[in-house]
């Protein structure tokens, strides 16, 4: 499992990221959920991809991964 960096709110707000909080179990939900149709493009399968390892890296940060 590769390591993961400790969040820097100054460098997220650089990059333009926003902060967003999420109760565990909805983080859990939206780590595994995936509703892309047959036919997404490529940027909306990599957009959901992004957000899922996303939603998933947080919720291992926060010590309530399963
Ligand atoms: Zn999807």
């Amino acid at each position: 499992m590769s390591k993961i960096e400790p969040t820097n709110p100054q460098a997220e707000a650089d990059r333009g990221r926003v902060a967003l909080w999420v109760a565990p179990d909805d983080l859990a939900w939206l780590a595994r959920h995936c509703c892309c149709p047959d036919d997404a493009t490529e940027e909306v399968k990599e957009r959901c991809g992004r957000i899922r390892f996303r939603a998933g890296a947080a919720l291992h940060k926060s010590g309530h991964a399963s």
